[in-house]
């Protein structure tokens, strides 16, 4: 079936369109233009008041944690962890988030939740899967099964996520804060660890994402040539953002690499405090780093306590704010930037003829106000009905 939709504004995932229409079929955008040109068609939804942006993308999700809990994650059955799994992937593409890269978990759900949804049996977004995260003895999200005290044993958590078909590979270069007893400042890894993990990777044709609280496993990371530096949180002795260091992000602009900073809604609170000393180290790096080309993707690491599935529309806004972005340079991190960033571009993050329909409406300009994005008027998803517009 062809779908007609006129009357739009269109925003394509990277610049305003002068094209008021597109239609698609199978799946796909077959043509962007004007209402005139695009006659053909066996449905046409009348869309005027309405902007079309490409499906929102969340670089940084786990499906199977619950925002709810707040420690390491409990047990829970598989057939019950799936359907958790799956009602937060139907969230998410209800909210106009039509692609989300999982990056871990222990159980490997999230792939058969990825394979289903492509399959069509489940609705939920397009879904990139790393599996269980490598990690060192005891390291950051342990509990997951990734443990590795060398390279050989990195190796082989590897391959068995190779095994289980994943899109790319997790490391977590740093302690992080979920994990009791160990140090979001410190290193997990050395230089030759972690390029030997990129270097497997690499031999698989996967991506590697490294999440990095500290400036030291930044480095490390750099250096070691990840494709994504997750959080990138400059923790240093005085805490949060306190160790910015500008030869380190020489670094990322020189390997390529970018950056996904998982500013999720609840950093509200760090806006309502103006004049606090996190918000402005926070600023102070991410300005640094946004002057020298850094680019950034929008992510919110969703299941961490607190922070929901379906909540990007609404951290986009407070990423904006602290990041000093504009909306545009906003949409093009959660849209176009960060297809690319993910491989993607050739399959979504822009409304191009050939590209998935993966269509977002809302009501009046998110170029004028992000927090249009929050009540989405409908969401197509490769071209399947979400939610359509009243
Ligand atoms: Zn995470």
């Amino acid at each position: 079936m062809r779908t007609r939709l006129t009357g739009l504004t269109i925003w394509d995932g990277a610049t305003l369109l002068d094209a008021d229409a597109l239609r698609f079929s199978d799946g796909r955008i077959d043509a962007v233009g004007a209402s005139a040109d695009l006659s053909e068609a066996d449905r046409t939804i009348d869309c005027r008041g309405l902007t079309a942006l490409p499906g929102l993308i969340d670089a940084h999700v786990h499906l199977e944690l619950d925002p709810d809990e707040q420690h390491a994650p409990t047990a829970v059955a598989r057939s019950e962890q799936f359907t958790r799994m799956a009602e937060r992937a139907r969230a998410m593409v209800h909210a106009g988030i039509t692609t989300a890269r999982d990056l871990g978990g222990g159980t490997w759900l999230e792939v058969e939740l990825r394979d289903r949804i492509a399959a069509r049996e489940l609705a939920g977004p397009r879904l990139i899967c790393s599996g269980q995260p490598i990690t060192c003895s005891r390291g950051h999200c342990h509990f997951w099964g990734g443990e590795a005290a060398n390279l050989a044993e990195a190796r082989a958590v590897l391959e068995r996520q190779v095994a289980k078909h994943v899109d790319l590979i997790k490391v977590m270069a740093t302690g992080g804060r979920l994990t009791r007893g160990t140090d979001p400042q410190k290193p997990q890894f050395d230089v030759a660890t972690l390029t030997g993990i990129v270097d497997a990777a690499r031999s698989h044709r996967l991506p590697v994402a490294a999440h990095c609280h500290g400036t030291e496993g930044i480095r490390i990371a750099a250096t070691a040539g990840v494709t994504t530096i997750e959080h990138c949180s400059w923790v240093g002795q005085a805490g949060w953002a306190s160790d910015y260091r500008a030869e380190v992000a020489e670094l990322i602009v020189e390997k390529a690499i970018w950056v996904s900073p998982t500013v999720n809604r609840g950093w509200q609170r760090m806006l309502d405090n103006p004049s606090g000393d996190v918000l402005r180290r926070v600023r102070h790096a991410y300005r640094q780093m946004l002057g020298m080309g850094i680019p950034f993707i929008a992510s919110t690491d969703a299941g961490i306590p607190g922070v929901f599935h379906h909540h990007l529309p609404h951290a986009l806004g407070v990423f904006a704010a602290i990041a000093e972005l504009t909306p545009e340079q906003t949409l093009r991190a959660g849209t176009g930037d960060a297809a690319r960033a993910l491989g993607l571009e050739s399959v979504t993050g822009r409304l191009a003829p050939g590209l998935a329909a993966d269509i977002l409406l809302v009501h009046g300009n998110p170029l004028d106000n992000l927090a249009a994005l929050i009540e989405p008027a409908a969401v197509w998803a490769r071209g399947q009905d979400i939610r359509l517009p009243n």
